[in-house]
């Protein structure tokens, strides 16, 4: 074993901030290839009941986790069916699985090159390896106030979701404030500063309402926060939106679940949503530094998800996706004997990908440095024989844990 291969490897977590969290865990991909038509069927349907239906997913550890494997989306979505199909009482009919995800890969690329925007919006990589074509930017409204519209692009999923669950709260709480929606994506994706995330249209970031209202990002406390109507937005985004994972601080969550408790909440739901609950190892709603005046909801978009995934190599090669969107991203420092070629090889990515990750002109690294690598696959050790968190619920404030790859 070469003694490169103990530079210092640990995941890139795609959290809000430039200060990830923790708490985005080794999630270093988007949960990729979607079972899409179940998801479809399901995540437009409103599930008003106040069981946790749709937090099924929480339930499995890895269901927000780097590689959830597709099968844990099936079975959420399988689950949330038939108790949703029981208690909703006139639920607007589920939107058909889109007609593009009948499309071979080439029958996509000929319809791409013919009519780029026919295919509708595509989600590439990871959201901190990413890039969005076609994408979709979020409307003006008077329920929300979009802060910087250069750069609320989304996936058509996700856009619909945030519209849907602020107005939802709106309706059903009247007189609500317009909320700020800060970041989703730039058009195209990428990097947006000061995020590791944000890359690939399905991150935003949304304010908390506020008595009196705000119209820009405020330090939520107890004396200025609208428990009501923002408790009423955190339970309706993870119970009727296809979501990944709810970035909020500990002393909001707090204040959130005091205020769920008081009113009757069912204990067994705020368990499962709430990492403050301590009762669940992959709680949806986690706590990561800087999300005191904000709350980060990372939706999936199955539709967009899946084009990406088969659209990606030819958007590469018509160089319409930058060479570093991948999977996943791990962390490199580089050591005595490392160039650029060997690295690419080893973490099976090019040189180009690595340039493009670090903004690299040139061949050259500098031994100590830490570079981005962008990779094909979420480095995941095997279940059985590695445990999935090494450090085992390491302080969640950290900025990365050293990962499993270390040494590979
Ligand atoms: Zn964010």
């Amino acid at each position: 074993m070469r003694r490169w291969f103990f530079g210092l490897v640990f995941l890139v977590f795609p959290g809000c901030a430039a200060t990830a969290p923790a708490e985005a865990g080794p999630k270093t991909s988007a949960r990729a290839p979607i079972l899409v038509q179940p998801v479809q069927a399901a995540a437009p349907r409103p599930a008003p009941s106040p069981t946790p239906v749709a937090n099924e997913a929480a339930a499995d550890p890895d269901a927000d986790d780097e590689e959830g494997p597709d099968d844990d989306e099936a079975e959420a979505a399988e689950a949330e069916g038939p108790e949703a199909e029981a208690q909703a009482p006139a639920p607007p009919p589920p939107k058909p699985p889109s007609p593009l995800l009948a499309l071979s890969v080439t029958q996509l690329e000929a319809r791409y090159r013919s009519d780029p925007a026919s295919v509708g919006p595509l989600s590439l990589g990871a959201t901190n390896a990413g890039a969005l074509v076609n994408g979709v930017q979020m409307p003006r409204s008077d329920k929300w106030i979009v802060q910087d519209p250069s750069c609320a692009w989304g996936t058509q999923e996700t856009v619909d979701a945030i519209a849907r669950s602020i107005e939802k709260v709106a309706a059903e709480h009247p007189g609500a404030p317009a909320l700020a929606i800060g970041h989703i994506s730039s058009k195209k994706g990428g990097h947006l500063s000061p995020h590791r995330s944000h890359q690939s249209g399905r991150d935003v970031d949304i304010g908390y309402y506020h008595s009196p209202p705000k119209t820009t990002f405020v330090r939520a406390t107890e004396a200025n926060l609208d428990l009501e109507r923002t408790y009423a937005l955190v339970k309706t985004i993870v119970s009727d939106a296809d979501v990944e994972l709810v970035l909020i601080d500990t002393s909001v969550q707090r204040l959130l679940v005091a205020h769920a408790l008081r009113k009757g909440e069912d204990e067994a739901f705020l368990d499962q949503v709430f990492q403050v609950r301590g009762k669940h190892p992959r709680p949806l709603v986690r706590h990561a530094r800087g999300h005191g005046n904000h709350l980060h909801v990372r939706f999936v978009s199955p539709v967009a998800q899946e084009l990406g995934r088969r659209a990606g190599a030819f958007l590469k090669r018509e160089k319409v996706a930058p060479p570093h969107v991948a999977d996943a991203v791990v962390m490199h420092k580089a050591r005595s004997g490392d160039t650029l070629q060997i690295l690419a090889r080893r973490y099976g990515t090019t040189v180009e990908a690595i340039q493009g990750a670090n903004g690299l002109r040139t061949i050259d690294i500098k031994m100590g440095r830490t570079y981005r690598i962008p990779v094909p696959k979420p480095p995941t050790p095997p279940k059985s024989a590695v445990p999935k968190r090494p450090t085992a619920a390491p302080p969640r404030t950290a900025g990365a844990t050293r990962g499993p790859t270390q040494g590979r």
